[in-house]
């Protein structure tokens, strides 16, 4: 699958641009949309999937234009919002039975059939009985994805997919996706957390008030911030002369002292040495200098 952006923009009724001429090319696996809060990205996924217009610009997926096909766009998208919530008196397979049967044109038979497909696929066989408002977030999370795959999708899109969950749900999660990705599936998830797109994909975008701030792989991001991340052994009084000057990004305590990581352009410290980059190290050099939010 291909979705090309040229020139995406919204404007929301009361003024406020949420997103500002968006161009970006996304291609098959899985794509990740990194952005602090607000930074437009449940606007741009609403875009996507149809469920909102943009203002102005276009976005073609496989060469159609989604305004003009958007019947025949529909069926290939598969959609969880941030705040997907389900009716509270079924079960669990009950709710994917109930949204298989507004979803497709399966009969009863093959409809349970796929439903327990689909809860093995997400590992909920074995709650398929339980109230569906009864699941863990992580569980519920889960059918959220089983529910977005019903039809078959050939795009799923996902807003912040790990937000509130723990960290053992948040890596089944990411597994469950990296699987999808390798079954054909193109994923495009947002999110604000940095771990979420460092382990899953191989391409992303940063978004920062409605603005592309970056696009390329992981590694690319993670290349511009070389060079700028420091590693020091300080005492208190150093450590907090420095973090009150640089945003740093962790602290080991260490033989009485602080190991301390932190970003800044020029050497921080004389025993400063530098330090390997990763992409929560890039964000936050983003962040900084690039786009000129204080994190300190
Ligand atoms: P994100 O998903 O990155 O947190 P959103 O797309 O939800 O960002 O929001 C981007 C900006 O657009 C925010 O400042 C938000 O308040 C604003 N916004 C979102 N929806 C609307 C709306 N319906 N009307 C006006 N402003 C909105």
């Amino acid at each position: 699958m291909n979705i090309e952006i040229t020139g995406l923009s919204k404007v929301y009724p009361n003024g406020f641009a949420a997103i500002k001429n968006i161009n970006l090319e996304i291609g098959s696996g899985m794509f990740g949309l990194l952005g602090p809060n607000g930074a437009g990205k449940s606007s741009f996924m609403r875009i996507l999937v149809t469920v909102q217009k943009s203002t102005s610009g276009t976005i073609l997926i496989d060469g159609m234009d989604i305004n003009e096909h958007r019947q025949k766009i529909r069926p290939l998208i598969g959609y969880l919002p941030q705040d997907f919530t389900f009716f509270s008196k079924l079960k669990t397979w009950e709710f994917l039975d109930y949204a298989a049967s507004l979803s497709t044109s399966l009969k009863k038979k093959e409809r349970i059939k796929r439903v327990d497909e689909l809860l093995d696929q997400v590992g909920l066989l074995d709650v398929r009985e339980r109230m569906a408002n009864k699941l863990s977030g992580g569980m519920k999370r889960r059918l959220g994805i089983a529910q977005a795959l019903i039809g078959n999708p050939k795009l799923l899109v996902i807003d912040e997919p790990t937000t509130g969950l723990d960290p053992e749900e948040r890596i089944r999660f990411r597994n469950i996706l990296s699987d999808l990705s390798q079954k054909d599936v193109t994923i495009i998830l947002s999110t604000h957390i940095v771990g979420d797109i460092s382990s899953t994909c191989h391409n992303m975008a940063m978004l920062n008030k409605g603005e592309v701030a970056f696009k390329g792989s992981p590694e690319g991001m993670i290349e511009r911030v070389r060079g700028h991340v420091w590693q020091v052994l300080l005492d208190d009084e150093e450590f907090n002369e420095l973090k009150a000057k640089y945003p740093v990004v962790s602290t080991i305590p260490t033989e009485g002292k602080w190991e301390v990581q932190l970003i800044a352009n020029d050497q921080p410290h004389p025993r400063a040495k530098n330090a390997n980059p990763n992409l929560e190290h890039a964000y936050v050099y983003f962040m900084e200098n690039e786009l000129g939010v204080s994190l300190v």
